[in-house]
């Protein structure tokens, strides 16, 4: 029996126990995990700061752990009114009945994370899976490894360590994981592997959460402020070096403006991580090797506009913009997850729209424009997991919004109740009495047309 299959026996186990359906409990638990937050902060931002370079604590906390703590806290004050019972609409036929959902926990979930984000993607689908009462398998990305062992190390030092074990270890403990049988499988990361999880997924008939990635396009109207528009912009692609799932991928906007925008993002790179944003403390790296070469050979053929430099045993790159680029350019064909922006120029919306819609559905389509209408027309006439105008990423920290993707961008989402939702089930409840037998005759054989008074 292989460790992974041990851990997951000893999971449900502990799930069968029934020790998770208490209110209390769960609010026990997401204490201990909020304590972990905020006792551990120092030696979380340590280990971001070696998976990914990002040196100040304080970016660390903006980017993990201050939505993660708002995220549990919100469980903990609300639990008990996801959890309750949820009357529905009676009819005349259930005038008299109890009818209600009732929120109930699903098992055993499995959640596999991601390493742009290390903390945020791994434990906020947790948050979800504790308040609705299930166990949980953590399985944290290798490739933030440093997190990962953290993880591992300190979370069974908080958490009950039968219901929600740490498993680390790379592909082929992640392979083994999915051969076992879950209740949901709650998956971050890219859609190749995405595809594999829900193949895994279908031996057992598990339901799935994907968040996977994309290319989330930004149109930029020619009458908005670039000033502003171009700063949100720059702020929601450089930050952690282009790695996040929500960055806006590329630019589409009219020629006229090109130049300008380029301006206007080449003055706030040089404020917001100076002239040399190499030796600048906020600017991050390229997680590995791998994904810089990636990431470099994806500018291949790319008019360089603005940055452009690396340098390959630092995993540094240059914040980027390329000029002029096509639909069918390298750097169109794929995800970037890095610190690149292509601009591409259209004749105007229709085209941007058009453009948009040729393409896999994003997982947000960003817009900046005053014009509101102009703004409704890309909302009704585009697809995405969400929609963000005059701004980037921050729709991801509204709580009362669903987080996730649509079509290739992923399938499920969660955050503050949908995470409690998507890891419920939600079951349907009718109490009749065993009076008032009479009003169901009509329903008993034989159907004589008397009974039916015909
Ligand atoms: P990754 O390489 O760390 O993979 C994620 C997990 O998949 C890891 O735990 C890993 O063990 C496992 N895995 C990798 N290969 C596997 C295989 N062949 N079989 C089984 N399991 C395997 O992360 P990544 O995919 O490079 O993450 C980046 C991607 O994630 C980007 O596309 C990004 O947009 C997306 N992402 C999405 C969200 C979101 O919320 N939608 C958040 C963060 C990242």
């Amino acid at each position: 029996m292989s460790r992974e299959q041990l851990v997951v026996e000893r999971t449900r186990k502990a799930f069968l126990t029934g020790s998770t359906k208490p209110l209390k409990f769960r609010i026990q638990q997401l204490q201990c995990l909020l304590r972990f937050i905020t006792e551990r902060r120092k030696d979380i931002a340590d280990a971001v700061h070696k998976d990914l370079y990002k040196v100040t604590e304080h970016g660390t906390e903006l980017f993990e752990t201050l939505g993660l703590e708002g995220d549990i806290q919100l469980a903990i004050e609300k639990v008990w009114e996801w959890a309750a019972p949820r009357p529905v609409e009676k009819t005349l036929l259930t005038i008299s009945d109890e009818v209600y959902i009732r929120p109930e926990p699903l098992g055993v979930v499995l959640i596999i994370g991601a390493w742009n984000y290390p903390w945020a993607v791994t434990l906020k689908p947790l948050v979800g899976a504790i308040a609705a009462g299930n166990a949980a398998v953590i399985k944290p990305s290798e490739i933030s490894s440093h997190s990962a062992k953290l993880m591992e190390d300190l979370l069974p030092l908080y958490l009950d360590k039968d219901l929600y074990p740490v498993v680390t270890g790379g592909v082929t403990e992640t392979q083994e994981l999915l051969k076992q049988r879950f209740d949901h499988i709650f998956y971050t990361g890219n859609c190749t592997v995405g595809k594999l999880v829900m193949q895994a997924a279908a031996q057992h008939l598990t339901p799935v959460s994907l968040e996977l990635g994309g290319k989330s396009p930004c149109f930029i109207d020619k009458n908005c402020d670039l000033n502003v528009a171009c700063r949100r912009i720059t702020w929601g692609k450089f930050v952690n070096c282009g790695q996040t799932c929500i960055a806006p991928d590329y630019i589409l906007c009219e020629a006229s403006i090109q130049s300008r925008v380029v301006e206007e993002i080449r003055k706030c790179i040089k404020e917001f991580y100076t002239e040399d944003p190499k030796t600048f403390k906020d600017y991050g790296r390229i997680v590995n090797q791998r994904h810089f070469r990636r990431v470099v050979a994806l500018m291949e053929g790319s008019t360089v506009a603005l940055g452009g430099d690396r340098d390959e045993s630092q995993c540094y790159i240059a914040p980027t913009v390329l000029k002029d680029v096509t639909g069918t350019s390298t750097v169109m064909t794929e995800e970037i997850f890095g610190p690149v922006l292509p601009i591409i120029t259209v004749s105007g919306l229709d085209e941007a729209i058009g453009f948009i819609n040729e393409r896999e559905k994003p997982l947000v389509v960003y817009v900046f424009s005053h014009d509101k209408k102009l703004i409704r027309r890309v909302i009704t006439e585009t697809s995405s997991g969400a929609l963000l105008a005059n701004d980037c990423l921050v729709h991801a920290t509204v709580s009362a919004l669903p987080f996730g993707g649509v079509g290739n961008s992923g399938m499920g989402c969660y955050q503050g109740r949908h995470g409690f939702d998507r890891l419920s089930h939600l079951r349907s409840c009718l109490i009749k009495k065993l009076n008032m037998e009479a009003v169901n005759s009509m329903r008993y054989p034989p159907h004589t047309a008397k009974k039916m008074g015909w």
